[in-house]
């Protein structure tokens, strides 16, 4: 019989989230070297019965709907208890997920449920050798370490969003499984849904923004620093870093980091200033618009990744930039 390989189709206000297309996609890739497969989405939620269209066009053969009024906001305890049960009934190899907020709790929740084994986090899932190998940063991501999970069915993995490159995928007119959840009917949840705040602009949303200026270690001066800052105020932008900006010590927390280990970014500008161009930053640029880069050394590898690049001192390109703006 085909092995499935599954994956949680978040839904958000609107529509799937992004990393549901490239866990889709990557499944196919897994698909591919394994052989005998069937991709396959799982969406829970209230009015998700013809979703098996849209979730088709993204890559999926198959789609289980859960379809339930109890299942309408998202609640940890309800969608672990579905899942739980789906999985149990199909036996699928391979579930992945998305490492959004909901994904990075619900995903343990379920592993718990099924006792299963979970690579929380991922960056990358490789197949090969007859094994799954999940690819998960460790030590603050100063190390890549490669998880495989030999017994316990199925391999669960969570995988951050807008890090995986895979090829376009498939569509598919994909075949829809309206599961019966009448057992919802009297369902009693721990958990009150009581309303849903997005994030709000302004706040240094690197992820969000549609102007982002980052920092690497050649911002070393507080002139360089305070012109870097100025340029993103003045195009309402946010301010990213590489990880060795974090090194210099102006900054401390990851959560504005660009890279393998940080975030995935795609605004319409990217302005990277003193940055290198590690592989494990620019993997996080990929979906940047255009791309300027200012560094002082012409050669910097940072250039091959960039739509136009400066070749000088940071801070006076910064500051000449400000004083424009
Ligand atoms: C497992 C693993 C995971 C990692 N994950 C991440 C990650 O998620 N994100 C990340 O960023 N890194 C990550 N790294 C680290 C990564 O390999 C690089 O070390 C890091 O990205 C380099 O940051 P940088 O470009 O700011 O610094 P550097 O590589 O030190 O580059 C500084 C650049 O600034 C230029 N410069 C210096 N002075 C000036 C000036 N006055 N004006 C203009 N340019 C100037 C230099 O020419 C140089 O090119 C990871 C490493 C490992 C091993």
């Amino acid at each position: 019989m085909a092995k499935e390989i599954w994956v949680y189709a978040q839904k958000n206000k609107d529509g799937y989230a992004e990393v549901v297309g490239e866990l889709l996609a990557k499944s196919q890739e897994i698909a591919k070297q394994i052989g005998d497969c069937i991709i396959c989405a799982v969406s829970l939620g209230e009015n998700v019965k013809d979703d098996e269209k849209t979730l088709g066009d993204l890559g999926a053969e198959k789609v289980y709907l859960l379809d339930h009024a109890s299942l309408k906001e998202y609640r940890c305890d309800l969608y672990g208890e579905a899942l739980q049960k789906l999985v149990q009934k199909y036996e699928p190899e391979y579930f992945f997920f998305g490492a959004t907020a909901i994904g990075s709790e619900l995903a343990p929740t379920v592993a718990a449920l099924l006792k299963t084994g979970l690579a929380a986090h991922c960056i990358d899932l490789r197949y090969g050798k007859d094994r799954l190998n999940c690819m998960v940063p460790a030590f603050g991501g100063k190390v890549v370490s490669e998880i495989y999970i030999p017994n316990a069915r199925p391999v669960m993995a969570s995988v951050r969003p807008g890090i995986l490159q895979s090829e376009e995928p498939v569509k598919y007119t994909a075949e829809a499984v309206k599961e019966d959840v009448s057992y919802l009917d009297h369902a009693e949840s721990a958990e009150e849904f009581l309303g849903f705040e997005e994030n709000q602009k302004g706040t240094n949303n690197i992820e969000e923004a549609d102007v982002v200026v980052s920092a690497g270690r050649g911002i070393t001066s507080d002139a360089s620093w305070n012109a870097l800052k100025q340029v993103a105020e003045k195009t309402d932008g946010a301010i990213a870093w590489s990880r060795s900006f974090i090194d210099t010590g102006r900054v401390k927390d990851e959560s504005s980091m660009i890279g393998t280990s940080g975030k995935s970014v795609k605004p319409k500008l990217l302005i990277n200033a003193g940055v290198s161009g590690a592989a494990q930053y620019v993997c996080g640029i990929t979906r940047a618009k255009k791309v300027i880069s200012i560094n002082k050394d012409p050669k910097a590898p940072i250039f091959a990744y960039s739509d136009y690049g400066v070749a000088g001192d940071a801070e006076k390109i910064l500051a000449a930039v400000a004083s424009k703006l």
